[in-house]
């Protein structure tokens, strides 16, 4: 507690709160105090989060509902981030279904249910958040989220967000490329083709709750099942450890179940140590009286002795002080250096790619295939030499023809066809925003269309247009900007890095792309949360901030 006297009052760039009992946020009502406990409630924030952690360094970790994380019960000196707050959820189309990370499994059910939609039953009562359910690849009852889940936004430790295929998320049972790759689940795209009597949705939840309470799940808290299956052993963990006459064996207050020989409850004030004891025995009485390797599925979370992590099979981080501890579950740990993975780490280099998504506000309808597509195209050090090469591309991909219009191009011959036009946003658009990230500071905004037609503005606040750019002129643009269109229908532009150089702060560049279709239909992409009162997006101070290298 001294040592945390000590240090600096720091305060995080969201909502947060401090000293946080974490056996009071978790299933299993276990674990320390944390530092610090954030609650952001839109992507930004999450962004801006990572890159306060680059530079202050805390231990850093992700949580949901705590219904699949043993905390340890030593303080942790650093963030915990809850997606509690990160619970918006809407229709895309009649099959598709946008979830932020922190809905509830139960709460997508019941909308199933009330939308008469089949295929998602088994999430009534599963506990837990459809961010870390996505993480974890849950099932039961014959579901699995890898089967409804079509894509994912995942946001790496640069802040850097990109949907990726469920198909690539998803590696097998209770795999996904997530628990590589420590990436944070922001949202999902959950699809549910089938349509049935809302009365049999409800006939197979109240079986699947019955089967759970039948089970006695719900007597004491638990984090479900303590380890995964392995399909080699020809039957499950629980039979396993039934067969070794594991049913109410104890460990202080942990308790292995008398109706579930794989779950281990809390029957009072168990620590993480009694529970990580328990589990200890159980997995080496598998292997040495049944031969079989088990993995834990409950995710050890903090600083834990090394030989008790070792003795579970936990993979862990050594602590430098104190000794023989490791940090374990963390996005990132002490020590650690902030790494971008595989290929991301070349240039170009992704800075945003997805799908824009309706205006928040207002749960319009938006046509979910308009992506974009943001790339860093050279490391800051050689651009800095080179202030006149393309150094940021943003590229359009509307497949649907939702952003063509009756506008009549003009050729110019040898060049991109396309007009410099003011007054372009009263067509379907694309649009980006370029600013530094200050509510009131300046910005940049490029509008284009797929025929080519464009314009770029310069503000000097929230819609205050420069004076100096106040002419509406493409020659005020020429050296800094290059526009292309794609063969399979994108366009984009380049910037130069002399262009965008005054907006760049300690490395850091704000971005904000949308797309207005006409009829008050907007998208955007980082999506905004739906406090916003009306669709303005020239609000810099909410554009998304990144790092660039
Ligand atoms: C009584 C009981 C019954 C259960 N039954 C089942 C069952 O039948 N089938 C099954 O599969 N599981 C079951 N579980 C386990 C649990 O319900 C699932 O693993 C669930 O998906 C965890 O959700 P959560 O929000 O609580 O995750 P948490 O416990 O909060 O997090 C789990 C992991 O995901 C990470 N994480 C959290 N949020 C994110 C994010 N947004 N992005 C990236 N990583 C993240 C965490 O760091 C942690 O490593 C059961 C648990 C209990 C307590």
């Amino acid at each position: 507690m001294q040592a945390q006297a000590q240090m600096p009052d720091l305060s995080l760039p969201c909502p947060f709160e401090r000293e946080v009992i974490l056996a009071e946020k978790s299933y299993y009502r276990i674990g320390g105090r944390t530092r610090f406990f954030a609650l952001p409630d839109t992507v930004r924030h999450i962004g801006d989060l990572l890159l306060w952690n680059r530079e202050h360094r805390l231990p850093l970790v992700v949580m949901g509902s705590g219904s699949n994380m043993l905390f340890s019960d030593e303080p942790f000196p650093g963030v915990v981030i809850s997606m509690e707050r990160m619970n918006r959820m809407f229709w895309l189309s009649p099959d598709e279904l946008f979830c932020e990370a922190g809905v509830e499994n139960t709460a997508i059910a019941a909308e199933l249910l009330e939308k008469g939609r089949s295929g998602g039953e088994w999430l009534h009562l599963l506990p837990g958040c459809i961010g870390s359910t996505i993480r974890m690849n849950a099932r039961c009852f014959g579901g699995e989220v890898a089967a409804v889940t079509a894509s994912v936004a995942v946001m790496d430790l640069g802040g850097r967000i990109r949907w990726v295929p469920g198909d690539d998320v998803f590696l097998g049972y209770k795999q996904t490329s997530l628990m590589e790759s420590r990436e944070i689940v922001l949202a999902a795209v959950l699809r549910f083709c089938c349509s049935k009597p809302s009365p049999e949705i409800r006939k197979a939840m109240d079986c699947h709750e019955k089967e759970r309470h039948d089970r006695h799940h719900f007597d004491f808290p638990s984090c479900g099942s303590t380890f995964k299956n392995n399909y080699d052993a020809g039957r499950s963990s629980g039979m396993i450890f039934e067969e070794l006459g594991f049913k109410g064996c104890r460990e202080g207050d942990a308790k292995v179940s008398e109706h579930h020989a794989n779950f281990i409850f809390n029957t009072g004030r168990a620590s993480s140590g009694d529970v990580l004891a328990l589990a200890a025995r159980m997995r080496r009485a598998a292997r040495e009286k049944a031969g079989v390797d088990l993995d834990l599925e409950v995710e050890c979370t903090g600083l834990f002795p090394g030989d008790v992590l070792d003795a579970c099979g936990v993979p862990y981080v050594p602590a430098i002080s104190p000794e023989c501890r490791g940090w374990a579950g963390l996005l990132w740990s002490p020590g650690e250096h902030v790494h971008e993975r595989g290929a991301a780490n070349g240039f170009p280099r992704t800075l945003l790619q997805g799908y824009l998504t309706g205006y928040s506000g207002k749960d319009l309808v938006f046509p979910p295939d308009i992506g974009v597509h943001v790339e860093q195209l050279l490391p800051l050090a050689d651009a800095a030499e080179n202030p006149g090469y393309p150094f940021l591309q943003w590229t359009t991909l509307a497949r649907s023809g939702a952003l063509a219009g009756s506008r009549v191009v003009q050729k110019q011959p040898g060049g991109i066809p396309g007009d410099f036009t003011d007054g372009l946003w009263n067509h379907p658009v694309s649009e980006l925003f370029i600013g530094s990230g200050g509510a009131g500071a300046g910005y940049l905004e490029f509008e284009m269309r797929p025929s080519g037609d464009w314009v770029a503005l310069r503000f000097s606040g929230p819609r205050m247009r420069d004076p100096v750019s106040g002419a509406l002129s493409a020659a005020l643009w020429e050296e800094s900007v290059q526009r292309f269109l794609c063969r399979e229908g994108g366009f984009g532009m380049t910037f130069s890095f002399g262009l965008l150089r005054p907006l760049i702060e300690h490395g850091v560049l704000s971005l904000q792309c949308a797309a207005s279709l006409g009829n008050e239909c907007f998208g955007l992409f980082p999506w905004w949360h739906p406090d916003a009162e009306k669709t303005d997006f020239h609000q810099p101070g909410r554009f998304f901030r990144l790092a660039l290298r």
